[in-house]
């Protein structure tokens, strides 16, 4: 199963395409290098690069050329390096709870049931299209509209994960995200966001560039050949009735940008508003179906869209809804289903839409699987394991003091206007940051997990979506993670004024206990910073200090923030990532408002920390020279062509290697390492961008 699009509440440092989440295509297998020195790795740098001229090159130049990428993986680097450890560390644990014949009822038994169960690949391929029969059935005997509308309801699922907020659309009809209206804080209520579609955008129904043109072909293919496994009658006409229905939702969609206004979404309706505005749909049927019976709030964050997607309901003909579901319940399920439904879900998923030739092994995608479906239980038992208490009281010691240098920076500003200094620091000073775990974990004593992986994969996601329902009409909890522990990750949520710094990702090449502070605040500091940061972006600006949509900027102030990211934009639309094939600077804006305001507050604590002494040279680098380098050594990457083509497409973040030129844009970068006019990547002081 994969859960899908949340665009706007959270942002994550990166996407891992499926490493973590989408367990039928994704990844990471080679061995990792074990790191015998502590802080940067010497030997990723080709030091024959002048680092005025290529300082991605100058920083990980001898990695890129020596590493090459796995055939089950679309990208390599140093989130792959940290997830690679996250795995074997994964494995290792899970090795212990399989061998421990764990209480029946207890988590330990839902973890052993749910990777034995999704393993065991030879009892799905006898067990062929039984486990989805009941389903399948159901959909079968819709008769009517309103019956329609009870299916689609009963399919709504929770559109939580960060992670995925870039790649995919939610194959579902609408989307529920539940937490506190945008422009009112208060309890929680049901956010209904546009979904529906297969592909990952609506662009890729409606462009006529050629790759869009292929992905589409292939993506014919694949409803038709789980149509034909499914036995249906008339594959190739029903295939044809889903395009075009698809089609249609696609253009109902919102398009990606009006996506990200939040100003867009902030409309509340309230359930007669609901019925009246959006009609062609039983909404009495549907909400029921979903759970959702009661509510008498909705945001309708895609307000122009949900209309239109309700008239389709009406306007076009069962049969294609009918078909469309059955299609979109194998589909999903596909990967806990016989052989052809996986390699078919695989030569889709995985390698035309991302252009990895090789599925991983399957141990690896149970252990993924289980991972996400019960990741507060393995997450549990990971950080018990794996994430000391001297570690995440160093973390959160180096939050405090990144928070501290970033209120500094707003403090030193001196265009801005005081009303707006002070709910900037307001802001900045509540940020609720939590580091390695939540406080509270997930109850799963509710959760039915047994030898039928179908059914353990339906439950998992019904699961959740009945514990995003449950909070609806409560308190916001601004402690509330959305990341499991066990993921190379981090996250800013303006909703709640919160980050989320998982265990997972504090750990090499991010964080070494061992290695001095000028490795530690290059490498996860400028994370640290680049989360808070994002509370200031062209987005996150846009919230309050209490997580509410609301303008609180001067005119001016905004003016002069706006003209630093126009100069932003303009440098990142200079980037050439293939001949011809530009970074696109006002979609990566934010994410690069974030590198730059991030690094420069990472460097400021870390000057501060070393309390006027100066950082001893270590392995022949000043300690600036050597932040910087744990900075870009933070964001060494290689990607498959037809990803990068994908990412520069829809991906709201540059590719690592222009991300970490950001340093370009520091003046202490220019001292560290004596970079000239004349050299490639030299910025005149006025062309360094400055926010915060
Ligand atoms: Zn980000």
């Amino acid at each position: 199963m994969s859960r899908r699009v949340f665009l706007f509440v959270a942002t994550a440092v990166v996407v891992m395409t499926g490493a973590c989440r989408r367990a039928d295509t994704a990844s990471p297998q080679a061995k990792a290098v074990p790191a015998t020195e502590p802080g940067i790795v010497t030997a990723s740098m080709d030091t024959s690069v002048t680092p005025g001229d290529d300082f991605a090159a100058y920083a990980n130049g001898k990695w890129v050329a020596s590493t090459p990428i796995p055939d089950d993986r679309a990208t390599i680097g140093a989130f792959y390096t940290a997830d690679q450890e996250r795995e074997r560390q994964t494995r290792e644990l899970l090795n212990a709870i399989l061998a421990s014949n764990p209480a029946p009822g207890s988590n330990d038994a839902r973890i052993a049931s749910y990777y034995r169960a999704y393993l065991d690949t030879d009892a799905m391929d006898r067990a062929g299209l039984a486990p989805a029969k009941a389903d399948l059935d159901a959909i079968a005997r819709i008769a009517d509209k309103r019956q329609l509308s009870a299916a689609i309801g009963s399919t709504l699922r929770a559109d939580t994960d960060p992670l995925n907020a870039t790649n995919y659309q939610t194959p579902n009809l609408f989307g529920v995200f539940v937490t506190q209206a945008l422009n009112m804080p208060g309890d929680a209520i049901p956010y209904l966001m546009q979904g529906g579609i297969g592909l990952p955008e609506r662009e890729y129904y409606l462009s006529t560039a050629a790759d869009m043109v292929r992905l589409r072909d292939a993506y014919r293919t694949y409803v038709t050949q789980i149509l034909q496994l499914a036995g249906q009658p008339e594959p190739q006409q029903a295939t044809a009735r889903i395009i075009d229905l698809e089609t249609k939702i696609a253009r109902a969609h919102a398009t990606r940008e009006e996506s990200e206004d939040f100003a867009k979404g902030a409309v509340l309706w309230t359930r007669a508003e609901l019925e009246r505005r959006a009609p062609g749909l039983d909404w009495p049927a549907l909400l029921t179906a979903a759970q959702l019976g009661g509510v008498q709030t909705f945001q309708a964050y895609h307000a122009a869209a949900i209309p239109k997607l309700a008239a389709l309901v009406s306007s076009e003909p069962l049969q294609a809804w009918k078909d469309w579901l059955t299609f979109h319940t194998l589909s999903q399920q596909a990967n806990v289903l016989s052989r052809p439904f996986r390699e078919a879900s695989f030569a889709f998923n995985g390698t035309a839409l991302q252009g990895t030739p090789k599925q991983r092994p399957r141990e690896q995608l149970a252990m993924n699987a289980v991972s996400n479906a019960l990741q507060d239980a393995v997450g549990k038992a990971y950080v018990d394991k794996y994430f000391p208490a001297s570690a995440k009281a160093e973390v959160q010691k180096m939050a405090g003091e990144i928070k501290a240098a970033f209120a500094r920076r707003v403090q030193a500003i001196d265009w801005m206007a005081p009303s707006t200094r002070e709910e900037a620091l307001r802001k900045v000073e509540s940020i609720v940051i939590g580091v390695g775990y939540p406080d509270r974990w997930r109850d799963y004593s509710s959760l039915e997990i047994g030898n039928d992986p179908y059914a353990n994969q339906k439950n998992a996601g019904l699961f959740e979506y009945r514990y995003q329902a449950g909070k609806i009409g409560k308190p916001v909890d601004r402690g509330e993670w959305w990341m499991p522990p066990q993921l190379v990750n981090a996250v800013n949520l303006p909703v709640q004024n919160a980050l989320n710094f998982p265990a997972a990702i504090l750990q090499r090449p991010f964080f070494d206990p061992r290695a001095d502070a000028a490795f530690n605040y290059g490498a996860i500091g400028a994370v640290i910073g680049h989360e808070i940061s994002h509370s200031f972006d062209n987005n996150g600006a846009l919230f309050d200090s209490a997580g509410r949509l609301r303008n609180w900027w001067t005119a001016n102030d905004f003016q002069r923030f706006a003209q630093a990211g126009r100069l932003l934009a303009a440098q990142y639309d200079q980037y050439e990532a293939l001949p011809g094939l530009h970074v696109n600077g006002k979609l990566t804006l934010g994410e690069n408002i974030a590198d730059v305001a991030g690094l420069a507050a990472a460097y400021d604590a870390y000057t501060h920390s070393l309390g006027g002494t100066p950082a001893p040279a270590v392995q022949g680098f000043s300690g600036d020279q050597r932040f910087f380098i744990a900075y870009a050594q933070s964001w060494a990457s290689k990607m498959r062509e037809a990803t990068l083509r994908q990412r520069i497409a829809v991906d709201g973040h540059a590719p690592g290697n222009f991300r970490a030129l950001t340093v370009r844009n520091l003046d202490p970068w220019y001292a560290a390492f004596n970079v000239q006019p004349g050299q490639k990547l030299y910025l005149p002081p006025e062309q360094r961008v400055r926010i915060w």
